[in-house]
């Protein structure tokens, strides 16, 4: 059975779709089954994954509202070689559609029961808010990735997904927890990113990965490409780092 893991964090822009995308490939590269499915609206992880996000047949949308199953609605990512579950901006309207619909927090949750022994990980991309499409994320999930870049206003706002992930743990997935904390963008010449790092690590000990993801021109070329950073230039450090994630997170299930 594969293990799901939300990439989750409300703040925009912290880097969640790189992560999700780049640890999906990153973890096909070491042979591992993946289904990336892009909780977003935005489809930045669907673009980034070669996927047209424009006119798609069937998407998360309509997974979500019971008219598609993943088996119909799921990609090939040929350039990174893991399957995606695709969205646009119609999922948008999930979010509003599925507040009349019967378990609206488990939508995600039972349509992955149905392919979950065809992988290895699932990974999730979220919107950054904490909202219903969020919650889905939450409710589906073994756990939970936060990307985090260390600058001065990181832990702002952690406390409230921390709050809603012990929610959800104790209302809806007793099965949740916070895998971790991932540096990323992370500026090795900034003194303030070593100084937030090392606080980061005082505060959450082993809930830190080890791995660090650098700041790396590379992996904010790849999407337009439509490439994952980790195949579009597989020796630039950004991607040499999330094939270490990928390890790690190999090595993490082992213990789950
Ligand atoms: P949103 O909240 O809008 O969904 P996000 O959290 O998914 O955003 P990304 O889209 O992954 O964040 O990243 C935001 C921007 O930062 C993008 O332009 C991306 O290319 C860039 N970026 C992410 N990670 C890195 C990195 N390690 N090095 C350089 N640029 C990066
Ligand atoms: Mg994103």
């Amino acid at each position: 059975m594969a293990k799901i893991f939300c990439v989750a964090n409300q703040k925009g822009g912290v880097g969640k779709t790189t992560t999700t995308v780049n640890l999906a490939a990153g973890l096909a590269k070491l042979k591992q089954r993946v289904l990336l499915v892009d909780l977003d609206p935005q489809g930045n992880a669907t673009m980034g994954a070669g996927i047209n996000k424009a006119g798609l047949a069937a998407s998360t949308y309509e997974v979500m509202l019971g008219t598609a199953d993943v088996a119909g609605a799921r990609q090939r990512s040929e350039s990174g070689r893991f399957d995606v579950l695709p969205s646009n901006r119609e999922l948008a309207g999930a979010e509003v559609e599925m507040v009349e619909l019967d378990n609206r927090e488990r939508r995600l949750k039972d349509a992955l029961a149905a392919v979950d022994k065809e992988y290895d990980f699932v990974l999730i991309d979220c919107p950054p808010a904490l909202s219903l499409l969020t919650l889905n994320g939450l409710c589906a999930a073994n756990g939970v990735i936060i990307p985090m870049q260390c600058e001065y206003y990181a832990l702002e706002g952690l406390s409230d997904l921390v709050n809603t992930i012990k929610k959800v743990h104790a209302n809806l997935n007793p099965d949740l927890k916070i895998i971790g904390l991932l540096r990323v963008m992370f500026d090795p010449r900034m003194t303030l990113s070593q100084q937030v790092s090392a606080q980061l690590e005082q505060h959450f000990g082993d809930k830190v990965f080890k791995t660090i993801i650098p700041r790396n021109v590379r992996l904010a070329e790849a999407p337009s490409y439509g490439i994952p950073g980790v195949t579009f230039d597989p020796s630039s450090k950004g991607a040499q780092a999330y094939i270490a994630f990928g390890a790690e997170m190999i090595k993490r299930i082992k213990k789950m």
